[in-house]
C-alpha cells in the first residue's frame, strides 16, 4: 500500500508549525497596527469570548484516508491549530475544524455547520501536482504543507469573515487570499514559501485547464487561478520587495503591476488588522 506523504514531516514540519508561528506574528503585527491607529483601537471594544476552534475527525469511508486520519490525530495538526488560535482570537461562536473525506478535491467552510473541512482528497490531489517537480522527498514535503496551510487560512478567512459579520467589499475569495498571504508573510522563508507554493499550484491548475479563453469560469465567485497567482505574488512582492525583486526581474511579476503592489499591500494589511483589532485577544 502506498505510504501517504501528507503524514508526518509536512504536517509537523508546516503546517503546525507554520501555524503556530503566524497566529503569533499575526497578533504581534495587529498589536503594531494597533500602535499605529490609537484612535480607532481606543474607541473599539473587544469582542466577548463566547466562543472556541474545536476539532473534529468525521469518520471516512476508504481506507488510505483512515491512514492519514490516524496519523494527522496522532499528530495533533488540528489541536495545536486550535490552540493556537483559541490564545489569539476571540470567538463569539465556535468553529470547527477537520480533516474530512469528500468525494472532490476541495476544502471549504460551511457557515450553516461553522466547519472548516480540509480534504483528504486535496492533499493527495498536492502530491500529485508537486511530484513531478519535486527533486527531493524534502520538497515535495514542503510543498504540500506549504499549499495546504495556504489553503487553511484562506477557509479561516472565510469563517472568521462568517462568525465576525466581517464587511467584504469586492470578491471574498480574493479578500480571504488576502488575509492568508498577510498571515503567511511575515518575514520567514517557511513560510513565505508557502504563498509562492499555493501561487504556483494556482497557475498550474489554469495550465492544465481548458486552453479556450471562451471556455474560462469568468463567472465564477473565484478569480482565475492565474489570476490569483498574480495577485498573491504581487501582494508578497509589495511585503517585501527587496527580498522577491527576482520576481519582477526575471519577468514572473510584470512591472506594470510591480509598481502598485506595496501600496495594495499596505492597504490589505491596513484592512485586514483594522478588521481583526477588535477579536483578538491581549497578551
Ligand atoms: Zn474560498
Amino acid at each position: 500500500m502506498r505510504k501517504l506523504r501528507v503524514t508526518k514531516k509536512s504536517v509537523r514540519s508546516q503546517f503546525v508549525v507554520v501555524a503556530a508561528v503566524t497566529i503569533l506574528a499575526l497578533l504581534g503585527f495587529i498589536g503594531c497596527a494597533e500602535f499605529h491607529h490609537p484612535a480607532a483601537a481606543q474607541t473599539q471594544q473587544k469582542a466577548q469570548a463566547k466562543g472556541m476552534f474545536k476539532t473534529a475527525y468525521p469518520p471516512v469511508k476508504s481506507q488510505k484516508y483512515a491512514e492519514m486520519l490516524a496519523v494527522l490525530k496522532k499528530e495533533r495538526v488540528l489541536e495545536e491549530l486550535a490552540d493556537g488560535l483559541n490564545q489569539t482570537i476571540i470567538l463569539p461562536t465556535n468553529i470547527t475544524l477537520t480533516f474530512a473525506e469528500c468525494k472532490e478535491v476541495n476544502a471549504f467552510y460551511d457557515p450553516q455547520r461553522q466547519q472548516i473541512s480540509i480534504c483528504y482528497e486535496l492533499l493527495e490531489h498536492f502530491e500529485e501536482a508537486f511530484k513531478p517537480d519535486a527533486k527531493t522527498e524534502q520538497e515535495l514535503d514542503d510543498a504540500i504543507g506549504g499549499a495546504t496551510v495556504f489553503v487553511f487560512f484562506h477557509e479561516l478567512g472565510h469563517a472568521l469573515t462568517h462568525v465576525l459579520d466581517l464587511p467584504v467589499t469586492g470578491k471574498e475569495e480574493d479578500a480571504v487570499d488576502q488575509l492568508s498571504t498577510f498571515i503567511l508573510a511575515d518575514g520567514t522563508d517557511e513560510n513565505e514559501r508557502a504563498i509562492l507554493t499555493a501561487a504556483q499550484w494556482f497557475l498550474l491548475e489554469d495550465q492544465q485547464g481548458d486552453t479556450d479563453i471562451k471556455k474560462l469560469a469568468f463567472w465564477d465567485e473565484h478569480s482565475l487561478g492565474t489570476q490569483r497567482f498574480y495577485n498573491m505574488i504581487c501582494w508578497l512582492y509589495g511585503h517585501d520587495s527587496k527580498t522577491y525583486a527576482g520576481l519582477v526581474k526575471n519577468g514572473v511579476l510584470p512591472k506594470d503591476r510591480a509598481v502598485r503592489c506595496a501600496d495594495e499591500y499596505a492597504k490589505l494589511e491596513k484592512s485586514w488588522s483594522r478588521l481583526l483589532e477588535p477579536y483578538l485577544k491581549q497578551q
